[in-house]
């Protein structure tokens, strides 16, 4: 199928906004996959906060994650502890410290940018980045990494009383409403 010149240009702009999106990584002490992975972990659920999850995400080796992760916990920004649901591995979380460098993140600067050219046209904008993220994604036989709410899995409102009151009928564990709004390493699409 030919490409459009309007989506060859969408592809260099999009190129050239992701590059200057990472202007100001290095500083903070921390380098661009340090920063990927802070945020990583901010916004996965706890079923998804592992060195495993971590990699599929990045799209980067567990030796490359793991290296990453070392550091960032040598910086006090993340700790490592056995994982509750398998004791085989590893659950990652962010320190206190973590959540504090994370209010420097120097992708901020480029959600203001994005606030003040779109304003309120920004969900038209979310909604074409998300389907070509989704295309991108199926291109390359990766996982969605999606919201939790937006799972095929995910029963809302199950247990109406509870302060955990949605489901995952996947993993069988009560999920809370800051729960539904995370990503998971599990999520599969609802169907449209
Ligand atoms: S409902 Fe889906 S996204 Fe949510 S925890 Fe379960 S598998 Fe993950």
């Amino acid at each position: 199928m030919p490409i459009s010149t309007q989506a060859l240009e969408a592809a260099h702009l999009l190129d050239r906004i992701e590059r200057l999106a990472r202007a100001g990584e290095h500083d903070d002490r921390l380098n661009p996959a340090q920063w990927e992975a802070l945020r990583y972990l901010a916004r996965a659920n706890r079923f998804s906060r592992t060195p495993a999850a971590l990699a599929d995400y990045l799209g980067s080796t567990r030796g490359t994650v793991s290296r990453t992760v070392a550091s960032l916990e040598e910086k006090g920004n993340v700790s490592r502890d056995p994982s509750a649901r398998d004791g085989r591995s590893v659950a990652l979380a962010l320190t206190p410290r973590g959540e504090q460098t994370l209010k420097r993140d120097p992708l901020l600067a480029m959600a203001r940018d994005i606030e003040l050219a779109m304003g309120a046209d920004v969900e038209n904008l979310l909604d074409g980045l998300r389907r070509t993220l989704r295309q991108a994604i199926a291109r390359n036989d990766g996982r969605p990494f999606g919201a939790c709410r937006s799972c095929r899995h995910f029963r809302g409102n199950a247990r109406p009383s509870s302060r955990q009151p949605h489901y995952c009928a996947l993993l069988d564990e009560p999920l809370s409403d800051a729960d539904s709004q995370a990503i998971c390493v599990e999520q599969e699409p609802a169907a449209a």
